[in-house]
């Protein structure tokens, strides 16, 4: 049985009271100073308990990010964890959290408050055993993942381009508990027709529909979808038209694209950015592009996963499985430029739903897979060359 686990098995009270402690400060993602406040709270708890150092990075529009480091070492190791959640002050019913035998309730225990605190668990675990790593680990602590991660993406790609792994403490996927080792890529798009307006009544042949047109492309947008490449395209909002009476002359839509694979993307690209009007007189204009790329399941990713596998069942005593999900975090981002492995954080269900709860017991068994994959992976020889090859890939390709 793993030393580490029974660690943390004794301090499971203390992951649930920091757990506790982090929730009651809600920080939802456009409340910049409630998510600082929190960020406060992080450095001071990181510092405590990993004796590691933090760098707070200042952030004018969103919560400042942090950048905790621990360890020294050449070859760096990448944890990812954001701090914001998507629950505005007052949306969750008081009171905040709920412990109800085994199961926590409250707003960002899933996603992922939860993961967060079994990830500073695991660098406090082997802190205070005393273990010895080759590797420096940075554990990013960013404010605005729910918003696509519009200020902290250059700081992820920038750390997990200088990372041989990157570890996401995303939450495992709901029922199975797998840890997740690819994620769709995620492109936004949106279409606009320019038709001609004209009187529905008195001078209809005169108009030229933009509504007519969008209703076409819609259905042609559609047809991309193919669920046997885990292709899905859907045309989430519409708007169009002044009033009934007259025919439309404006009309847009806007579009969500998700691919399994660079290589889908690059297919599926062309397809909605070169979109021509069917509808005479008619004219459209696409803009948008890859918003996340794909996390693609590579060899070492595979790798890494066996790992993780190998580990829960011979340290932790249980099977681990792993998982696809179409939705998207930050270890999209990571992904391309280091091997990365997402889900490894709390075990539970309902994330952004009223029922967002997690599983107390699995806190410590979490957390400690987490510090045996760190010591694992720290004894591997990282790839680095692979972080600047997939750069320089993306930089050529950039739907964006
Ligand atoms: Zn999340």
């Amino acid at each position: 049985m793993s030393d580490i686990l029974d660690y943390l098995k004794e301090k499971q009270d203390n992951m649930l009271a920091t757990l506790q402690y982090i929730v009651e400060h809600e920080s939802p993602t456009l409340d910049k100073l409630s998510v600082d406040a929190l960020g406060v709270q992080l450095v001071r708890i990181f510092e405590e308990l990993t004796g590691g150092r933090t760098a707070v990075i200042a952030n004018e529009t969103y919560g400042d990010h942090i950048r905790g480091e621990w360890g020294e070492g050449e070859e760096q190791i990448l944890l990812l964890a954001h701090f914001d959640t998507v629950w505005k002050k007052g949306d969750w019913p008081q009171p905040l959290i709920a412990v109800e035998q085994d199961i926590l309730s409250g707003p960002g225990v899933f996603d992922m408050k939860g993961g967060l605190v079994q990830g500073i668990y695991a660098i406090h675990a082997l802190h205070a055993l005393g273990k010895k790593l080759k590797s420096r680990i940075v554990f990013l602590f960013t404010s605005d993942e729910e918003l696509g991660s519009p200020t902290s993406r250059k700081l992820i790609e920038e750390e997990a381009q200088q990372s041989k792994y990157v570890l996401v403490l995303e939450p495992s996927i709901a029922r199975t508990n797998a840890v997740k080792t690819s994620r769709k890529g995620v492109g936004m798009f949106r279409l606009e027709v320019v038709g001609n307006a004209s009187h529905a009544g008195a001078d209809h042949q005169a108009g030229k529909s933009a509504v007519e047109e969008l209703a076409r492309q819609i259905t042609y947008l559609h047809s991309l979808t193919d669920y046997s490449l885990g292709t899905t395209v859907n045309v989430g909002v519409i708007s169009g038209g002044s009033t009934i009476n007259v025919v439309a002359a404006k009309a847009a839509a806007d579009i969500d694209l998700r691919v399994t694979s660079q290589a889908e993307a690059d297919r599926v690209i062309p397809l909605i950015m070169g979109i021509q009007p069917v509808t005479e007189g008619t004219q459209i204009v696409v803009t948008g592009g890859m918003n996340r790329p794909p996390m693609e399941r590579t060899a070492e990713v595979g790798s890494m996963y066996e790992i993780a596998r190998v580990i829960a069942l011979e340290e932790l005593n249980f099977e681990l499985a792993e998982g696809a999900t179409g939705g998207a975090s930050d270890g999209n981002f990571a992904a391309p430029l280091a091997p990365t492995i997402d889900g490894l954080g709390a075990v539970g269900d309902g994330a952004h739903a009223a029922n967002e709860h997690l599983v107390i017991s699995q806190m410590p068994v979490r957390s400690a897979l987490v510090a045996h994959l760190i010591e694992k992976l720290d004894e591997m020889k990282g790839d680095t060359g692979h972080g600047r090859r997939k750069q320089e890939r993306l930089g050529a390709g950039a739907a964006e």
